[in-house]
């Protein structure tokens, strides 16, 4: 499948997992360290930009995002097993919590339960 041929969250999981070699085990864990690692590698990338070690190189950060997207689609997959399409879960409650907060003012400030 080519790149403009990923339509839906459920394409790209679909083409993402024919690519995960994990141990079952200890699944979650590998892949919360990953999505853990792979939002570091985008962190680093732009840390060297500040630092003035590089040009910003805009292609590096979309490839080191979407290896986070690799992690994030297979944790994903694992943690909302009932559902069809377990991206779109995660990115529909992130949208719902995130529109809650933004009608009660409380969009700024700390903590998971705003
Ligand atoms: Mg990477």
């Amino acid at each position: 499948m080519e790149e403009s041929q990923i339509k839906s969250f459920s394409d790209y999981a679909a083409e993402a997992h024919k690519t995960a070699i994990y141990p079952e085990d200890k699944a979650i864990e590998y892949l919360a360290l990953g999505l853990a690692g792979e939002a570091g590698e985008v962190a680093n990338k732009v840390k060297k930009i500040i630092r003035g070690d590089k040009e910003i190189n805009l292609e590096e950060i979309i490839d080191e995002l979407g290896d986070v997207m690799w992690y994030l689609s297979e944790l994903s997959r694992l943690v909302a097993k009932n559902s069809d399409s377990p991206l779109a879960l995660v990115a529909s409650r992130n949208i719902r919590k995130l529109r809650d907060r933004a009608e009660r003012g409380m969009i700024k400030g700390t903590g998971d339960n705003r």
